[in-house]
């Protein structure tokens, strides 16, 4: 059967890190639109020079350019079975717009506390020479502000301190609560609760793949 599902959740609630387990335990694609608009602007194509020019000017990139990105890709023979889009949609324009390119079978929606947020993003290490993540808190370097991996010094993004969190939290809130509400009264949306720091992704992927098993197993029994 197809699965053709939706993550939302706030940034720092760990959504690419539980997309790139479950991509692997389903065999669909984790489609990011947010690497992908990267790797058209580094391969320099049309479309990616002009998302750069957005980017440059400090602009939000047209829905329209993205939109059409993600319909090519949704081409591709991998999709074809499913996918987990990951950081698309965001507001109830665009889940209108992904309606016209595809249908949804399942949307996932992770609730973690703003305080749980601030705390593991607010403790987020990267480093400087690899990009390697660490936090202070779950997933601590060998040697205090040094790279386990390369031996590069470590920081913290300006975009991690805690009054910039808040800021993108409530941005988060203001755009996706009409998309919710949306795919709620279609019936396609479940909520994931993940309230403890300290929850390994494995506990939450298990409980996701609990939801997809679950709809696998209706849909079984209404055929
Ligand atoms: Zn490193």
């Amino acid at each position: 059967m197809k699965m053709k599902i939706v993550m939302l959740g706030p940034p720092g609630s760990g959504k690419g890190t539980y997309a790139s387990r479950l991509t692997k335990m389903l065999g669909i694609p984790h489609i990011s639109t947010g690497d992908m608009v990267r790797e058209e602007i580094k391969a320099q194509t049309e479309i990616g020079k002009k998302i750069k020019e957005y980017n440059d000017r400090g602009e939000l990139v047209p829905d329209e350019i993205i939109i059409k990105l993600l319909a090519e890709r949704l081409k591709k023979a991998d999709a074809k079975k499913g996918f987990i889009l990951d950081g698309f949609p965001r507001t109830l324009r665009q889940a209108e717009a992904l309606e016209k390119i595809s249908e949804i079978d399942l949307v996932i929606n992770l609730n973690v506390p703003d305080e749980i947020i601030i705390q593991r993003l607010s403790n987020r290490l990267i480093c400087k020479r690899c990009g390697a993540i660490y936090n202070r808190l779950t997933l601590k370097p060998k040697v205090n502000g040094v790279c386990d991996i390369c031996g590069g010094e470590l920081y913290q993004r300006e975009d991690d301190k805690p009054e910039v969190i808040r800021e993108r939290l409530k941005v988060y809130k203001r755009s996706t609560e009409p998309l919710i509400e949306y795919y709620r009264r279609k019936g396609l949306l479940r909520d994931v609760y993940c309230n403890d720091l300290m929850t390994p992704p494995e506990v939450i992927v298990e409980r996701i793949m609990g939801i997809i098993n679950n709809l696998k197993n209706n849909e079984g029994t209404n055929q």
